[in-house]
C-alpha cells in the first residue's frame, strides 16, 4: 500500500509568530505513517524552511511560474523555489485558476516546469458547482486531464499528484460525500491507466472542506492517497488529527 500524503494549503494566511506556534504544537506530535507537507505563502518559505529542517514534514509551495527567468514580476520559478528547499508545488488551484484567469494550459505548463526543476507538482482539478448541477463534471475533469497529457510526456506524468478538489467544497464546509469522491477518484484512475503503465503509482488526494470528523471515511475509500487540506491546516489540532485518520 502506498503511504498517504497529508498536504497543508495556508493559502494567504500566517505571520511569523503564528507560523512559529503553528508549526511547533504540530511537529511535536506529528504521527509516523504518513508523508506530510505544509505549503506557506511564498513570503514565509524561508522561515517555515527553517523550522521544518531536520523533521519529516516537506517544504511545498502554492504556485510556481511555467516561465524559467526574465520580465514576469510577482512571478517566483521553480529555480527559486528548490533554492528555498521546496519539493512540491501545487498547481491550478481553483483560487488560481479563477481569480488569476489560470488556464488549464497553463496549469499543465506549470506542472511541466516544476518536474523540470525537480519539485513535484500537486495538479489540482475539479468541476465547480454550476457544472456538477448540469452533469458536465466528467467532461470538465477529462479537458483538465487532457491538458496534461497534451504538454507531459508520459514518464513526466508518472511523476505527478493529483488533487481532486470540487470548487463548491473548497472553505464551504461542505465537503463532498464518499460516494461522489469515490467515483471521480475512480474516474481520474482509468483515465491515468490509459496514459501510464503504473498508474496505481500515482497519488490523487481529494481536496475540499475535510475535517477530522470527515477524514477517516475519505482517506478510506479504495482510490484516496491523502489529501489537500486547507482551513483546517491551520489549526494544529485538526491537522494533526487528519494526518493521524491518514496513518
Ligand atoms: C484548499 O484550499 O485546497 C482546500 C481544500 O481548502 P479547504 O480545506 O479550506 O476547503
Amino acid at each position: 500500500m502506498k503511504r498517504k500524503l497529508v498536504v497543508g494549503n495556508w493559502k494567504m494566511n500566517g505571520d511569523r509568530a503564528r507560523n512559529s506556534a503553528l508549526l511547533d504544537q504540530f511537529l511535536g506530535a506529528m504521527p509516523a505513517g504518513v508523508d506530510v507537507a505544509v505549503c506557506p505563502p511564498f513570503a514565509y518559505l524561508s522561515q517555515v524552511g527553517e523550522i521544518l529542517s531536520g523533521s519529516a514534514v516537506v517544504l511545498g509551495a502554492q504556485d510556481v511560474s511555467e516561465f524559467h527567468d526574465g520580465a514576469y514580476t510577482g512571478d517566483v520559478s521553480v529555480t527559486m523555489l528548490a533554492d528555498w528547499g521546496v519539493r512540491l508545488v501545487i498547481v491550478g488551484h481553483s483560487e488560481r485558476r479563477a481569480l488569476h484567469g489560470e488556464s488549464d494550459t497553463v496549469v499543465a505548463r506549470k506542472a511541466a516546469a516544476a518536474l523540470d526543476g525537480g519539485i513535484v507538482p500537486i495538479v489540482c482539478i475539479g468541476e465547480t458547482l454550476a457544472e456538477r448541477e448540469s452533469g458536465v463534471t466528467e467532461q470538465v475533469l477529462l479537458r483538465q486531464l487532457d491538458a496534461l497529457a497534451a504538454n507531459l510526456s508520459p514518464e513526466l506524468l508518472q511523476r505527478i499528484v493529483l488533487a481532486y478538489e470540487p470548487v463548491w467544497a473548497i472553505g464551504t464546509g461542505r465537503a463532498a460525500t464518499v460516494e461522489q469522491v469515490q467515483a471521480v477518484l475512480g474516474f481520474v484512475r482509468r483515465w491515468l491507466a490509459r496514459h501510464l503503465s503504473a498508474p496505481e503509482r500515482i497519488r490523487i488526494l481529494y481536496g475540499g472542506s475535510v475535517k477530522p470528523e470527515t477524514a477517516n471515511g475519505l482517506f478510506g475509500l479504495p482510490d484516496a492517497d491523502g489529501g489537500l487540506i486547507g482551513g483546517a491546516s491551520l489549526d494544529a489540532q485538526s491537522f494533526l488529527e487528519i494526518c493521524r485518520a491518514a496513518t
